[in-house]
């Protein structure tokens, strides 16, 4: 077990910065566990590794080769399976989905992961991707957890036209703390770290660095995103919301020309407040995330007190429209993984933005949670990567999250190093 992690207001301005990386289990297998702890302590100067779980679709993610793997060029991974070995006794209807590929299936990736990193004195976790269960399994088998927008249409989230779960859902909830709870009471882990998607209205605005005013959002929400169901209507009556009221007027903006409220340019603001029942909606959603991390982070911790829960803050901007209001959300998360990747665009003048953003997240939440900014490490240009790296240490951040090992070149992994040797952070990388 190594010593927890500092935290804002306390962090010691002269302790190392946390320099975790992400792994996937297939990347230890075909390059051997040590290999890949050495080359991302060795060359990137990582002290924090954590292992995707639940993940999905093809590998390297946004096309091309992997370039170091001496086994395979890419991988498509089995959608949302784990690959540890659960303790189905934490599990209620709905239970976890181990791996069953040969090469992985023979392995709990997480008990040597840990034990192999924590030998290291490196900080160990474990990250539950974007989607907790897969979207076709959940189609068959669990109907009744859907997200369902105000028509009573399913949400169609970022899974290839597939639904999104509900969070008011028992199952699921009853699901989310199982993960929580198997990995927490029998895992001797760091840190758990999730990117699960809450509510997504229209995928292209995640992976923009700019999205457009909110307007937009505000104007569809209820159309495009979710959630209306049951058990969402008996989680807001709890909290004395009528959900059921509320969405006879949402309908109703619904039939609205939209056209004539965008045209005098209106800020989202703006319109909430003219708009007070899609402004209560909207927080309802925000309600219903910070309830799903509370009951999370209080079943981990009722195992495992010190356990770290980790946020992954992967809308850069508009987070509120996603169900992430980040006053309250910080209070039930102990750190948070801010994603603003630019390094992939191999193009210098973004890192400038990037800091920009990442000073405004340290005003937003860094007194609150210890944070790491993610940085790229799949990019083409080695140089854009280590000034980011070496740039983004001014910001107020704790330290980084390099972002994934696999399809990293090794050079990149050295640009990394030679950032941090150049940053705020320089004599701890000597
Ligand atoms: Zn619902």
């Amino acid at each position: 077990m190594t010593a927890p992690l500092q935290r804002s207001p306390a962090k010691d301005p002269g302790s190392p910065p946390e320099i975790s990386a992400s792994v996937f289990p297939w990347d230890l297998a075909d390059e051997g566990l040590e290999q890949v702890l050495d080359n991302l302590q060795g060359m990137a100067g990582a002290n924090s590794v954590y292992m995707c779980n639940l993940s999905q679709s093809t590998r390297p993610f946004r096309g091309g080769e992997y370039p170091h793997n001496p086994v395979r060029k890419r991988y498509k991974c089995e959608d949302c399976r784990i690959y540890w070995s659960p303790d189905m006794k934490h599990y209620g209807k709905i239970k976890p989905l181990r791996t069953e590929r040969d090469f992985l299936a023979k392995t709990d990736w997480v008990e040597e992961f840990t034990t192999a990193a924590h030998k290291r004195g490196m900080k160990a976790g474990v990250e539950l991707f974007h989607a907790w269960i897969d979207p076709r399994r959940l189609e068959k088998e669990f109907p009744d957890s859907i997200q369902v927008n105000e028509f009573g249409k399913p949400v169609i989230t970022h899974n290839d036209g597939h639904p999104a779960v509900c969070l008011n859902s028992p199952a699921f909830q009853e699901y989310a703390l199982g993960l929580y709870s198997d990995l927490a009471a029998n895992y001797d882990l760091d840190y758990i770290q999730t990117c699960l998607i809450p509510y997504v209205l229209r995928t292209k605005y995640l992976t923009q660095n700019l999205p457009p005013d909110p307007i937009d959002w505000a104007l569809v929400a209820p159309e495009k995103g979710g959630c209306f169901c049951g058990h969402c209507m008996a989680a807001a009556k709890k909290s004395g919301f009528d959900l059921e009221e509320a969405r006879k007027e949402l309908l109703i903006l619904a039939k609205q020309d939209k056209q004539p409220i965008r045209k005098p340019g209106i800020l989202a603001a703006e319109y909430l407040r003219q708009q007070p029942v899609l402004k209560r909606w909207l927080d309802f959603r925000c309600e219903s995330v910070n309830n799903l991390y509370r009951m999370t982070s209080t079943a981990a911790k009722s195992f495992k007190p010190d356990i770290d829960i980790r946020w992954n803050h992967y809308t850069r901007t508009h987070s509120y429209y996603s169900g992430i209001d980040l006053s309250s959300f910080t209070k039930h998360v102990d750190s948070i993984r801010a994603n603003a990747f630019v390094e992939h665009s191999d193009d210098l003048k973004l890192v400038d933005d990037k800091v920009r953003y990442l000073e405004n997240f340290e005003k937003a939440a860094g007194d609150r949670v210890h944070w790491v900014a993610a940085l790229d490490i799949r990019g083409k240009d080695p140089s854009v990567l280590e000034k980011s790296a070496e740039l983004s240490s001014f910001t107020g951040c704790d330290g980084y999250a390099l972002s994934h090992y696999g399809g990293a070149t090794f050079e990149n992994l050295r640009a990394v190093k030679r950032g941090l040797q150049k940053s705020k952070w320089a004599a701890h990388f000597k």
